[in-house]
């Protein structure tokens, strides 16, 4: 489940997976566009929106939390922020298919 809330210059993405729930703080009126995320991310996360002209984590679900893009993003328009990691320990829970299969 993503959600994508804009208020100004600011946009917060947010996803909530069964592993994970990750957060990306963006300030889009920082964004200059260089692409630098895009190219990066091994995931494809990071997308290009034109209507608005700036790049946003369009496909957060499949962030690995590398944060190559944060350390590679020289304007600093972002920050990824785990709000909780791990939540399906696959060695200490039900295997998420059921037993047995
Ligand atoms: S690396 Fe930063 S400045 Fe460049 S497109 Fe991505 S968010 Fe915008
Ligand atoms: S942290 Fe890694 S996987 Fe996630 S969006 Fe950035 S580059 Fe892609």
């Amino acid at each position: 489940m993503i959600e994508r809330k804009q208020e100004g210059g600011r946009l917060s993405v947010r996803v909530e997976s069964l592993q994970q729930i990750v957060r990306f703080d963006i300030d889009t009126d920082r964004c200059c566009g260089c692409k630098v995320c895009i190219r990066n991310c091994q995931e494809n996360v990071w997308q290009w929106d034109e209507e608005h002209k700036h790049a946003w984590p369009k496909y957060a679900d499949e962030c690995v939390r590398c944060y190559i893009c944060e350390l590679k993003c020289k304007g600093n328009c972002f920050e990824i922020v785990p709000e909780e990691v791990l939540r399906h320990d696959p060695l200490y829970s039900e295997p998420i298919f059921g037993k047995g299969e």
